[in-house]
């Protein structure tokens, strides 16, 4: 377990960056804070650091987005279950696509109880405007 204080969006990006040097698949990251926390912007560094070009924005409003990875044969599924009440199928899809690819989960703590225990689980608490706590374990 490790926990980190950032002091702006930059260096959360850079703790998801971070990361992303030290992960391939299977991977489940599972990303929870209240809104604003900065899952997105996480999302964003995980991204640049494994070297993917295009802008992450949230998926609030597809469920999924899939980046692909250069010069990999796998690629970054993003997830946000912000406005959804996930169900098996969802469950299922994102554990196989899980098996080939990186998986992040905006929201995860909606599905927490049913994912398996080897996950990434990263919670963001805001401190203050630009300050925010960072557990990952
Ligand atoms: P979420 O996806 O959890 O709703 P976002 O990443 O979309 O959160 O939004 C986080 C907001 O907080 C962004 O506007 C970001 O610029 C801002 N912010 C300020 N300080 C930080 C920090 N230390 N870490 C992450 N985001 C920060
Ligand atoms: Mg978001």
């Amino acid at each position: 377990m490790a926990i980190q204080v950032t002091n702006s969006a930059k260096e959360t990006q850079k703790v998801g960056a971070k990361l992303a040097k030290q992960i391939k698949p299977p991977t489940i990251i599972a990303l929870i804070s209240d809104l604003g926390g900065g899952k997105t912007t996480f999302t964003q560094g995980l991204a640049k650091g494994l070297n993917i070009k295009e802008k992450i924005v949230s998926p609030t409003f597809v469920l999924e987005r899939i980046y692909k990875i250069p010069k990999k044969s796998y690629a970054l599924y993003h997830y946000d279950l912000y406005r959804i009440e996930p169900d098996d199928i969802l469950i299922d899809e994102i554990l196989e696509n899980a098996k080939d690819n990186i998986v992040v989960i905006e929201w995860a703590e909606k599905i927490l109880q049913r994912l398996p225990k080897d996950i990434i689980k990263i919670e963001l608490s805001t401190l203050n405007d630009d300050r925010r706590k960072i557990k990952i374990s």
